[in-house]
């Protein structure tokens, strides 16, 4: 009997789901399936917070399924292989999927519709995770985009996306396709479980609450987006990136809400992701390699001592170490956190991005390709569209105006919790500083100069 694989990637949802109303559409059975593949992403094997999420995102998605009569069908290996397998296993002569953009899912992808379409398979591939394909907004002459405002202008001077899909009201379920134990791929962490602290719920129906709770305050969100000590921004990012909500169900929620300037500051957070999709679409060794090539020469220090210190939170700077530190015990950081503590990597350490970068995968619960490489390479300097490399953070100052009372410091860094707020982002200069908090591991004016002579040794332009 014929029957159809939806095979569900980065768009673990029911709603405004191209691929799974395609299958329902076509009325045959339908295999819901979703491969752990740990081979075709070769050194971007998802991280261990990703994993997380991942795990209960797909526990969310197979609740979601078995309420509609069927379930989750899960298979671990090399993805084309299962996939051919499966439908041996199951005489499936079609498959859909919604598209993923990162280089290696790009080249599979690719390959794995040519030889099904050969074999007579119908494939059918859908955009379920942007506003706009990455090939579909160019310049005038028709090259992408370098840099972000025409970009986003361009996108913005399009038609409104398409309104979202519903939920499929009947899917018809292929009966008796094994599936593995999602607890036997034990993505979750043991010993120790380092996910305590996390205060998360994945899963596509959490996706739509948080856009809610999130719209409700929406219009400060100009202002509050830059202070990481209150919940201003939506906190959207990991679902987004396991898309159990989609940018076109964002954009609609959000334009049917209201119209205010904290509307259109928010949508042009989601066009930076747009931009940096369309940027790793084209520049796919964006994660590797720097996007200005000036930046292969840079000399970077090694210090594992710095990197450590870096990561566990101990540099002696307060804002640095706040955001390390909720990095560590939430696997999310504040966006402003986020380029404070990359400027303090790669500027006063001089440490490579690439290595921030890597730690950021591995702890991050909204690691993204495509968002994680271009933010870096953005603080960095070396990115498209990029921060110029000689506008360096000072840290303390970062600390004094996004977070002037310390409350985010305090909250993550409680060793300082007790210094007065003249001191909470400089307290190696409080009459008793603290005992049990490091002095900081670089002096922040020698820090900066060493940055800036190494970028004066690049080649000019
Ligand atoms: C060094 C560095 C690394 C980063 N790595 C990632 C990453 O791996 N994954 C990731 O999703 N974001 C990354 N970001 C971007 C940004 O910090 C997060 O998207 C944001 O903090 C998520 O919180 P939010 O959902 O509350 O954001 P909101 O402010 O509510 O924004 C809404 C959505 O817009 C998108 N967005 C917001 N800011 C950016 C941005 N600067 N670039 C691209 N998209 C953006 C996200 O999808 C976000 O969910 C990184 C930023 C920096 C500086």
């Amino acid at each position: 009997m014929k029957s159809i694989i939806v095979w569900f990637r980065q768009d673990l949802r029911l709603s405004d789901n191209p691929a799974l109303a395609h299958g329902a559409k076509s009325g045959l059975p339908i295999v819901c399936l979703y491969v752990l593949d740990d081979e075709t992403p070769g050194d971007w094997k998802m991280g261990d917070a990703s994993q997380w999420w991942l795990h209960h995102s797909l526990a969310a998605l197979d609740a979601s399924l078995r309420k509609k009569g069927g379930g989750v069908t899960l298979r671990r290996g090399n993805a084309a292989k299962i996939i051919k397998a499966l439908m041996r296993e199951t005489g499936a002569d079609s498959i859909a999927w919604n598209r993923c953009y990162e280089p290696f899912a790009v080249a599979r992808d690719a390959a794995l519709k040519t030889e099904l379409t050969e074999q007579g398979i119908a494939v059918t591939t859908c955009n379920g995770s942007l506003l706009a394909e990455p090939w579909e907004i160019t310049t005038q002459s028709g090259t992408p985009f370098k840099v972000y405002t025409p970009f986003w202008k361009a996108l913005r001077a399009r038609p409104e996306p398409d309104a979202p899909l519903r939920t499929p009201a009947k899917i018809n379920f292929h009966a008796d396709v094994k599936s593995d134990a999602l607890k036997d791929w034990t993505l979750l962490p043991a010993k120790p479980d380092w996910s305590k602290g996390f205060d998360w719920t994945p899963g596509e129906k959490a996706a739509h609450d948080a856009l809610h709770d999130f719209l409700g305050h929406i219009g400060g969100y100009g202002t509050a987006r830059d202070i990481p000590g209150v919940d201003g921004t939506s906190r959207l990012s990991p679902h987004l990136h396991f898309g159990e909500i989609s940018p076109r169900q964002v954009w609609h929620a959000v334009r049917d809400h209201n119209h205010t300037q904290g509307a259109d500051k928010f949508l042009g957070e989601i066009g930076w992701r747009e931009f940096n999709h369309q940027l790793l679409f084209h520049h796919p060794h964006l994660p590797n390699s720097a996007y200005d090539e000036r930046f292969a020469k840079m000399k970077w220090r090694q210090s594992d001592k710095d990197f450590t210190a870096w990561t566990h939170g101990q540099t002696g700077v307060p804002i640095v170490d706040a955001g390390m530190r909720q990095l560590w015990q939430t696997g999310w950081m504040h966006n402003r956190v986020r380029m404070i503590v990359a400027s303090f990597l790669i500027k006063h350490l001089l440490i490579d991005w690439r290595k921030g970068q890597r730690w950021f995968w591995d702890t991050l619960v909204d690691a993204d390709l495509p968002n994680n490489a271009a933010n870096w390479q953005w603080v960095a300097g070396s990115g498209a569209d990029a921060a110029p490399f000689f506008r360096i953070f000072n840290p303390v100052l970062q600390g004094q105006k996004f977070d002037p009372t310390g409350t985010y410091v305090r909250r993550f860094v409680p060793e300082l919790a007790s210094l007065p707020d003249k001191f909470i982002h400089r307290p190696w200069e409080a009459t008793v500083p603290p005992a049990d908090y490091p002095t900081p591991i670089v002096d922040l004016a020698v820090g900066r100069d060493r940055a800036l002579a190494a970028f004066r040794a690049l080649p000019r332009r």
